[in-house]
C-alpha cells in the first residue's frame, strides 16, 4: 500500500505527537484526520479533519478508517475490542500496539527477541506483593500492566514489609513488580522500519528523568551508551523486525555496567526523538510519515554536532517569551490547554557545532 502526497492519513491520539507527526506529514503534502476522545485535542488544531469519539467506539472507528487511507496511532492503549474496525488500514498492525499494552507480556516478548530485562514478578495478589519483596529486595517499583506513561501506575517500596501498600497505592491493579536497577544512564533507540523491510536508526540519546518524567534528551549520548549502542540497536532491530513493524518504534534502555537492560518498547516516535526535528536529515516524525505511506526511508544522519532536548513541563511553559528571545534556540509549544504539574506543555532543543 502506498499513499500518495494529497492522501490523507489518519492519527489515532490528539496529543502532541500526533500533532508534530501531523505537522510533518503536511510537509510532505498529505492531509490528517484526527481521532480522539478529547474535546480539542492539540494534535487537532494542525489537522485537517477530527472525529471525537471514544477509542472503543467501533463505528466511529470504522467510519474513521472508510475516511482515511492509511491509519496510524501516537498512543497505544486502544483496546482490542476495537482493532477490527481498523486492523486492515493499520500502520504499524495490530501486533506492534498489543505489544506495549501490557508490561508483563511486553517483558517476555523482549527476551524472545534476545534482549536482556531487569528482575520482576506478576503481582496479582497480596501473597505476590509480599514474595515480589522477598525476592527482588528493595527498593522494589510496581507499575500497572496496562495503561501506566509518564510515571503514572507506578510506586516505589522503599521500606520493610510495604510491598502490599505499595499496590494498594496503584489500587491493587495486576502489575509487575521490578527490581531496581542500578543502571548508569538511561538511553533509547529510535528505529525506522519501512514497508519493504528497511531499517533504519538515529544516534541513540541519553535521555534524564525525574520523577518517572523524560526532563532532557541528549546527542551525543557519551561513551558509556556509545559502548553500549552496537548491541542496543541489534535488539531494538530485532524487535521491530519479529513484530513486522512498520514506521518508527523506541526502545528505551537501561546502560548498566554489565550491558544494556531495556526497560520499555514504545512502538511509535517518542518524547526522546524530538531532537531529530532539527538536529538529523530526517526527524522521526518524517520518518515515520514515509514507512506508513510507502515511501522510502530518509537518511538518519544527525547534521549538528550536538543537540539537546528539554521539555517545559506544566508551567515552564510560562518561560516561552524568554526561550523565543535566545538565539538558537528551537520551541516548540504544543497548544495544550492547562499547564498541570508534570504536564508536557512543549519542548525546546538547542544545537551545538556545525
Ligand atoms: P517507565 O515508565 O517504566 O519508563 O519508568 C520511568 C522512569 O522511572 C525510568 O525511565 C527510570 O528513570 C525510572 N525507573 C523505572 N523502572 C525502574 C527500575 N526498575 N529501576 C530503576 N529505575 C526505574
Amino acid at each position: 500500500m502506498r499513499v500518495e502526497p494529497g492522501g490523507t492519513i489518519g492519527i489515532i491520539g490528539g496529543g502532541q505527537l500526533g500533532r508534530m507527526l501531523a505537522v510533518a506529514a503536511a510537509q510532505l503534502g498529505y492531509k490528517c484526520h484526527v481521532f480522539a476522545p478529547d474535546a480539542d485535542p492539540c494534535a487537532a488544531g494542525v489537522a485537517a479533519r477530527f472525529t471525537r469519539a471514544a477509542y472503543s467506539d467501533a463505528d466511529a472507528l470504522s467510519a474513521f478508517a472508510e475516511a482515511v487511507d492509511v491509519a496510524t496511532y501516537e498512543f497505544e492503549n486502544i483496546p482490542a475490542s476495537s482493532l477490527a474496525a481498523i486492523h486492515a488500514k493499520l500502520r504499524p498492525g495490530v501486533a506492534s500496539l498489543q505489544i506495549g499494552q501490557d508490561r508483563a507480556i511486553e517483558k517476555q516478548f523482549i527476551k524472545r527477541c534476545g534482549g536482556r530485562v531487569g528482575k520482576w514478578m506478576a503481582v496479582d495478589t497480596e501473597a505476590d506483593a509480599r514474595t515480589a519483596e522477598d525476592q527482588l529486595g528493595l527498593p522494589l517499583v510496581l507499575k500497572t500492566r496496562r495503561l501506566g506513561y509518564d510515571g503514572k501506575g507506578q510506586a516505589w517500596s522503599r521500606v520493610a514489609g510495604s510491598a502490599v501498600e505499595t499496590w494498594d497505592s496503584i489500587e491493587r491493579q495486576p502489575a509487575v513488580a521490578e527490581a531496581r536497577v542500578d543502571f548508569e544512564v538511561e538511553f533509547s533507540v529510535i528505529v525506522a522500519r519501512s514497508a519493504e523491510g528497511m531499517v533504519a536508526t538515529w544516534d541513540p540519546p541519553m535521555n534524564e528523568h525525574r520523577d518517572g518524567i523524560l526532563r532532557r534528551s541528549s546527542v551525543p549520548a557519551g561513551e558509556i551508551v556509545e559502548a553500549q549502542q552496537e548491541e542496543a540497536i541489534r535488539i531494538a532491530t530485532g524487535i521491530a523486525e519479529s513484530l513486522g513493524h512498520i514506521g518508527v518504534l523506541t526502545v528505551e534502555f537501561f546502560a548498566c555496567a554489565d550491558g544494556p537492560i531495556v526497560n520499555e518498547v514504545a512502538p511509535r516516535v517518542h518524547n526522546s526523538g524530538h531532537w531529530t526535528i532539527e538536529a538529523a536529515a530526517t526527524s522521526q516524525f518524517e520518518q515515520h510519515i514515509r514507512a506508513v505511506c510507502g515511501l522510502p526511508l530518509g537518511s538518519t544522519q544527525r547534521i549538528t554536532a550536538r543537540a539537546s532536548m528539554e521539555n517545559l513541563l506544566g508551567n515552564e511553559v510560562d518561560g516561552w517569551p524568554r526561550l523565543v528571545a535566545e538565539p538558537g534556540a528551537h520551541v516548540h509549544i504544543y497548544g495544550k490547554g492547562e499547564p498541570r504539574p508534570g504536564r508536557k506543555m512543549g519542548h525546546v532543543t538547542r544545537l551545538g557545532g556545525a
